[in-house]
C-alpha cells in the first residue's frame, strides 16, 4: 500500500469504570490506515472492537492519546466539531442496517447529503449512482422492508459513503447474512473502497472475508497487533 495515513490512532486509551473497578479496554493503541486500504479487525467478543471503532470514528473520546484524521488532531475537539467531522469524513456500517423504514433506498442514501446541505437533485443523482455501483440500481424506490438482507446492507454501505468520507468503519457488516450473500456484499464494498480511495476498518468474524483484505489485526491486551 502506498499513500499517506488517512487516520492515525496514537497512544489511544479507553477505560470504563464499573462500580469500583476500572476496565482498561484500549491501552496505548498505535494504528493507522492508508488510502484505499481495507483492514480486517478480528477479535473475540468483548475484546474491544466496538470501542476501537467508536473511538476511531469520534463517537467516543479517547481518555488519552489522539485520533488524527486527514492530518487533524480530533481527540480534544468540541462535540459540535466532532459531529461535523463525522458527518463529512467518516462512514459507519453496522451489523443491522438501521435504514429508515418509511423512506425508499434512494431517500435513505440522500438523507446524509441533505443534512450536509446538498441540493436534493444533486443528492438524488449521487444516491442513484451509488445504488448502480452497488448493483442494486433498480431497487432504489423500494423501502427497506421490500429488500433482501444483502440488498439492505448494500444500501447501508451506500448511505455510509454518500458524503464521500475519508474513512469507512464497519462493525460486522455481513454478520447477519448467509455466506454467499456476505461474499457478494463484501465484493461490492471492496470495489467501492478501491475505486474511491477511502480507507476501511472492518470488524468481522468471517475468516474468509478477513483473508481477502489487505491486512488483518486483532486486539491484544488493549493494543492493536497484526495477525
Ligand atoms: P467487542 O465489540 O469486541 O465485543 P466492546 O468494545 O463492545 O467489545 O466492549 C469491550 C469491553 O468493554 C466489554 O467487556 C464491555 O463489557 C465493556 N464496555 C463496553 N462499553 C462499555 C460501557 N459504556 N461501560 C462499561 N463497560 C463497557
Amino acid at each position: 500500500m502506498t499513500g499517506d495515513k488517512i487516520i492515525e490512532l496514537k497512544g489511544v486509551e479507553r477505560h470504563y469504570v464499573q462500580g469500583a473497578r476500572k476496565l482498561t479496554i484500549l491501552n496505548g493503541v498505535e494504528f493507522s490506515l492508508r488510502r484505499g486500504e481495507m483492514v480486517a479487525l478480528v477479535a473475540p467478543s468483548g475484546a474491544g472492537k466496538s470501542t476501537l471503532l467508536h473511538t476511531a470514528g469520534l463517537l467516543e473520546r479517547p481518555d488519552a492519546g489522539d485520533v488524527i484524521l486527514g492530518g487533524r488532531a480530533c481527540g480534544r475537539l468540541s462535540d459540535d466539531e466532532r459531529t461535523a467531522i463525522r458527518r463529512n469524513d467518516i462512514g459507519f456500517v453496522y451489523q443491522f442496517h438501521h435504514l429508515l423504514p418509511e423512506f425508499s433506498a434512494l431517500e435513505n442514501i440522500m438523507m446524509p447529503q441533505l443534512v450536509k446541505g446538498l441540493p436534493p437533485a444533486e443528492a438524488s443523482a449521487r444516491a442513484a449512482q451509488l445504488l448502480d455501483y452497488m448493483q442494486i440500481g433498480k431497487r432504489g424506490h423500494h423501502r427497506p422492508a421490500e429488500l433482501s438482507g444483502g440488498e439492505q446492507q448494500r444500501v447501508a454501505i451506500a448511505r455510509a459513503v454518500a458524503n464521500a468520507p475519508l474513512v469507512l468503519l464497519a462493525d460486522e457488516p455481513t454478520g447477519n447474512l448467509d455466506p454467499v450473500t456476505a461474499s457478494y456484499v463484501f465484493d461490492a464494498l471492496a470495489a467501492l473502497v478501491r475505486q474511491s480511495g477511502l480507507a476501511a476498518l472492518i470488524a468481522t468474524h468471517n475468516h474468509e472475508l478477513a483473508a481477502r483484505m489487505d491486512r488483518r489485526v486483532t486486539l491484544s491486551e488493549g493494543k492493536v497487533v497484526p495477525i
